[in-house]
């Protein structure tokens, strides 16, 4: 049994998720954690939205 580093839930199915660099460097350093299925899809849309947000800056 391993343990959603996000929202705590205990799951036989956890995804690997890959912390983005800019957010990592507030938080721990280059750390991959363990998500549930609900926080590995809440983190891809975050990090979707934050790539859509900083690809629209540089405009
Ligand atoms: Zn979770």
């Amino acid at each position: 049994m391993l343990k959603c580093d996000f929202c705590g839930v205990e799951t036989d199915f956890v995804v690997r998720v890959a912390i983005d660099k800019d957010y990592d460097r507030l938080t721990v350093r280059h750390e991959k954690r363990y998500a549930c299925i609900v926080c590995s899809e809440k983190k891809e849309r975050e990090r979707q939205e934050r790539t859509k947000d900083s690809a629209e800056q540089k405009k």
